[in-house]
């Protein structure tokens, strides 16, 4: 049995929260002795359904290890980050395969790898090839919407494959998705130049879910219509967004929060296989970016389209409360309880019967950061102190 004093994230009241066989067994009142703004805030664990590697590696790497997944799921829980979608973005089948193969292995050799990771995300390969929407995704290993393509590498998964991004108008895309759908597959729209007729047909067969709405699109595009005002005005659609501070300016993020709720908003970092490294210039498999000093990580030869985030999800929370003025409970919940509901898996939540995924962490309204003091996953202390 384990015992958590914090302030609950939902309304900052002191609570204890009583951890059993891994679940929690009770939430109830608790009295600090002193002042309870000492206590640290709790909430259940941040999940995160875009990372693409961390401290130079990435899940689409050809020669990925299961013992480096493992290192790369584990540095996570310091950022507060109990469950995560491995990313792995366009790449040849081969390289893909043998990705998704080291996950599986490190999922089915170590029972906490296999909880803190609910699915993989497949961003691409079946996105547009035009600059821009492509983002930086290699041209040559684009290609359309292929079904028996998906099924092997489902197959080679394990059936781990849990999200796939696409773009509506590569191949029969309307048919992948039903498919996808049908066999317990979300859908998300990304990477796109689509009229607004084909993202209309990929929300009708099935899709319910925009990745990072607002990039990994073109610099300029008409007014309206366009791919954008499609997939933000359709409520079927969740929108996942990027809030680093460098993807999108504070109005978007305002804007995407207010037209979808804050219920069916979802915060991702879309951390870089180089999230963790020092700025310079580096050689990735799509090629050569650069990590600016302030933190921006960008296409070398074109600098002005982002290659992913340098940020982890608990930073992209303190960002977007101060943003577009959210409760720390609403950014929280977007990168948390949404994202669950938005892939079809379990809520962890305050609450008795949930599983015990909690972090317990520092923020002020004036703070720019969410500090993370302790993480637990499955009630197990993973990272820092109670
Ligand atoms: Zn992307």
């Amino acid at each position: 049995m384990l015992e958590l004093r914090g302030r609950s994230y939902v309304n900052g009241e002191p609570i204890c929260v009583t951890i059993e066989a891994g679940r929690i067994a009770r939430v109830e009142p608790a009295w600090p002795e002193a002042d309870a703004a000492a206590w640290p805030w709790i909430a259940p664990g941040l999940f995160d359904l875009q990372i693409n590697g961390h401290k130079g590696i990435w899940f689409c790497d050809p020669k990925l290890t299961a013992e480096q997944v493992l290192n790369v799921l584990e540095a996570h829980f310091a950022f507060g980050i109990t469950r995560m979608c491995p990313t792995l973005i366009t790449a040849s089948f081969e390289a893909l395969a043998a990705g998704i193969k080291a996950i599986r292995e490190a999922c089915e050799s170590t029972p906490w790898a296999d909880r803190m990771v609910p699915g993989i995300h497949l961003e691409g390969p079946h996105i547009s090839p035009e600059d821009g929407p492509r983002g930086a995704h290699p041209l040559s290993q684009v290609r359309p919407a292929n079904w028996d393509e998906f099924r092997r590498l489902q197959d080679i998964s394990g059936n781990r494959i849990r999200l796939v991004t696409l773009a509506p108008e590569t191949g029969n895309a309307a048919e992948f998705i039903r498919q996808a759908v049908a066999s317990g597959v979300t859908v998300s729209i990304g990477h796109t130049g689509a009229t607004p007729e084909q993202v209309t047909a990929a929300i009708d067969a099935g899709a319910t879910l925009s990745t990072h709405l607002g990039n990994g699109a073109h610099g300029m595009i008409r007014r309206h219509p366009n791919y954008i005002w499609e997939q933000l005005g359709d409520k079927r659609l969740f929108a996942c967004i990027i809030t680093d501070g460098h993807h999108l300016p504070a109005s978007v993020i305002r804007s995407v929060v207010r037209a979808k709720s804050t219920l069916h908003t979802i915060i991702t970092c879309d951390s870089a296989g180089l999230a963790g490294c020092p700025p310079g210039p580096y050689q990735i498999e799509s090629g050569d970016v650069e990590i600016l000093p302030e933190g921006k990580i960008v296409v070398a030869a074109n600098p002005q389209y982002l290659a992913g985030s340098a940020q982890l999800t608990n930073a992209c929370v303190a960002y977007a409360i101060r943003a577009a003025g959210l409760s720390l409970h609403d950014a929280w919940n977007m990168a948390s309880r949404n994202t669950a509901r938005a892939l079809k898996v379990e809520e962890q939540r305050l609450a008795r019967g949930s599983r015990a995924d909690l972090v317990l962490f520092d923020w002020r309204d004036s703070d720019d950061e969410i500090h993370i003091r302790a993480t637990i996953a499955n009630g197990e202390l993973r990272c820092g102190k109670m």
